[in-house]
């Protein structure tokens, strides 16, 4: 069996989110998302409204097969061990995004020992960050165009 972990703010996910975790469905038997709870950010109710809309989104999708957890006050290496997965999984969009998961891949190999799989986003979906999806919403915009 294997299953890697997609770790994540999630705040909101978004359908370049889903989209990573869909194809990685292809590669994999489990993948965990994984949203992380940052005590400065969020309240747990933030981070619990979360993760049920990716559950209530992973229904439509493989409830087997996706899991949704949360996660706080623990290195994303020791949760991805706890779970059982030897791989991590992440998004790319764009050179900048490649930098800063490189640098957090090596990390994660040398501490402990997990590889990283990152998967490109979609061309049509690299602009999409849940920081303007949050930004729209605040503007009252409809942001339902970019959750899936
Ligand atoms: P973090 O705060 O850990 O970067 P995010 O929720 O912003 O968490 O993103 C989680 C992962 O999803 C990251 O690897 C990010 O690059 C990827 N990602 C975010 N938006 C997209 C998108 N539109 N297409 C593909 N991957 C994405």
């Amino acid at each position: 069996m294997s299953s890697a972990v997609f770790p994540g703010s999630f705040n909101p996910f978004t359908v370049g989110h889903a989209s990573i975790v869909e194809r990685a469905l292809g590669m994999f038997d489990t993948v965990y998302v994984a949203v992380g709870h940052n005590a400065q950010k969020n309240s747990p109710a933030d981070t619990e409204k979360i993760v049920r809309q990716i559950e209530t989104w992973a229904e439509t999708v493989d409830s087997e097969r996706i899991k949704v957890v949360s996660y706080s006050g623990e290195l994303t290496a020791d949760l991805a061990r706890r779970l059982g997965c030897s791989c991590l999984l992440r998004g790319v969009r764009s050179v900048k995004d490649f930098e800063y998961e490189r640098d957090m891949a090596d990390i994660n190999r040398r501490v402990a020992g997990l590889e990283t799989v990152l998967l490109f986003a979609l061309p049509d979906q690299a602009a999409i960050s849940s920081s303007v999806v949050r930004e729209l919403a605040s503007y009252g915009y409809d942001i339902k165009p970019f959750l899936p």
